[in-house]
């Protein structure tokens, strides 16, 4: 897919192979190898920038500058990494809101989600939910502390209009954090399109190998920040040096992947749409999906997910069976194309037969060429 175009300075390519390198020492690596300490010399007075381990690490600060230079590269952020996806965002709705606060979620946003609405309302936030398409969440706005966006919407993959939905929250002082999982950085940039947080799962596309767990949060807002640097502290949900490290490796190749992956997704979709088995088709890349109009607004790549189902659940299990280059497994984004029958962990409101399939970087003809012969022979 070509890159849309952006402001001056360097291409995505260059960014990305460079984000976050220190200034280079002499007879140094350009990439310095992991940290592993849990408390460092500290004499006298505990100031920072590392003084114990669950509070700083210098691989944290070079992946932490590397994710901010990609999310926001023209604006003064702050990006703090996390164990996992959801720490990072337990960490920014847990931080930020307060009994008698009232939260919008998505009602069609990653499965975990109902799980912390269940706990924020134990501590007395009201949660409210509405759909991502349609920019519903709009109508449930009213008198909200914090607006929660999942754009592109997992594994729905309906888009809403984020600066619209910015726009109003903003107007009512309501602040907004976007889930930007399954879009990566290269594929939206929340903070431009005027979010105060951005948070994902690095899990996914950001790090793209299926090694590794990974979160972050990047917000622009000093003090907001601190709150959610200070709840990473307590609950102490802080990644281990080696797969921070690796994450900020494997940054260096995300403009090839992602374009890669999102070639290979737009030509898996272009593929199943001739299948006469296959129905509700979506990926925010196809010209007449309903999501492509705003997404070209405000995306730049359409990630790697495709969704489809297929008439039955026995017909979507041989024909996940019969793939041989696509492995059955959860999770997305990464160098190995993957997919799933969602409806087998329940929580999803999708048929039974609903395929969440994500394309890798293989080359484009193999792929396409597995998922039609799996199609075939799923058919019986
Ligand atoms: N957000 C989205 C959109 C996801 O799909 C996921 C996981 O699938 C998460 C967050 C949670 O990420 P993690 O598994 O790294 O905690």
């Amino acid at each position: 897919m070509t890159e849309r175009p952006v402001r001056g300075g360097p291409g995505d390519g260059t960014r990305s192979v460079r984000a976050g390198l220190p200034e280079p020492v002499k007879h140094e690596p350009t990439l310095p190898g992991p940290v592993f300490a849990a408390h460092f010399h500290l004499p006298g007075d505990p100031t920072g920038p590392y003084t114990y381990g669950r509070d700083e690490n210098p691989t944290w600060t070079h992946l932490e500058r590397a994710i901010g230079e990609l999310e926001a590269p023209d604006t003064e952020t702050e990006t703090l990494v996390f164990a996992s996806g959801m720490a990072a965002i337990s960490a920014v709705l847990f931080s930020q809101l307060r009994s008698g606060d009232a939260v919008v979620l998505p009602d069609d946003g990653y499965q975990a989600l109902p799980l912390v609405r269940e706990q924020l309302t134990t501590y007395g936030i009201e949660v409210r939910t509405a759909p991502t398409g349609g920019d519903a969440q709009l109508d449930v706005l009213d008198g909200a502390k914090l607006l929660w966006i999942e754009s592109p919407s997992n594994p729905g993959l309906d888009v809403c209009d984020i600066r619209r939905l910015v726009a109003a929250a903003h107007a009512q002082g309501a602040r907004v954090a976007i889930d930007n999982t399954l879009a990566t950085p290269l594929g939206q940039r929340p903070l431009e399109l005027g979010a105060d947080f951005s948070v994902a799962s690095g899990t996914k596309g950001l790090t793209g190998h299926g090694d590794l767990l990974l979160g972050y949060v990047t917000g622009r807002d000093p003090e907001q920040m601190a709150g959610v640097r200070r709840w990473r502290k307590i609950v102490g949900a802080i990644p281990g040096p080696m797969e921070a490290w690796l994450a900020h490796r494997s940054l260096a190749t995300l403009q090839l992947r992602i374009d890669r992956q999102t070639d290979n997704a737009l030509a898996v979709a272009e593929a199943l749409r001739t299948r006469a088995e296959v129905s509700g088709l979506r990926y925010p890349g196809l010209p007449d999906d309903p999501s492509h109009k705003i997404a070209t607004q405000q995306m730049r790549r359409f990630g790697s997910v495709v969704s489809f189902t297929l008439p039955s659940r026995a017909r979507a299990e041989r024909f996940l069976a019969a793939l041989h280059l696509v492995e059955d497994a959860t999770s997305f984004g990464g160098v190995r194309s993957t997919a799933e029958r969602r409806g087998r962990w329940g929580g999803d409101a999708v048929p039974e037969g609903f395929i969440r399939f994500s394309a890798g970087a293989e080359d484009e003809a193999d792929l396409v060429a597995d998922v039609l012969r799996a199609l075939d022979e799923s058919a019986g």
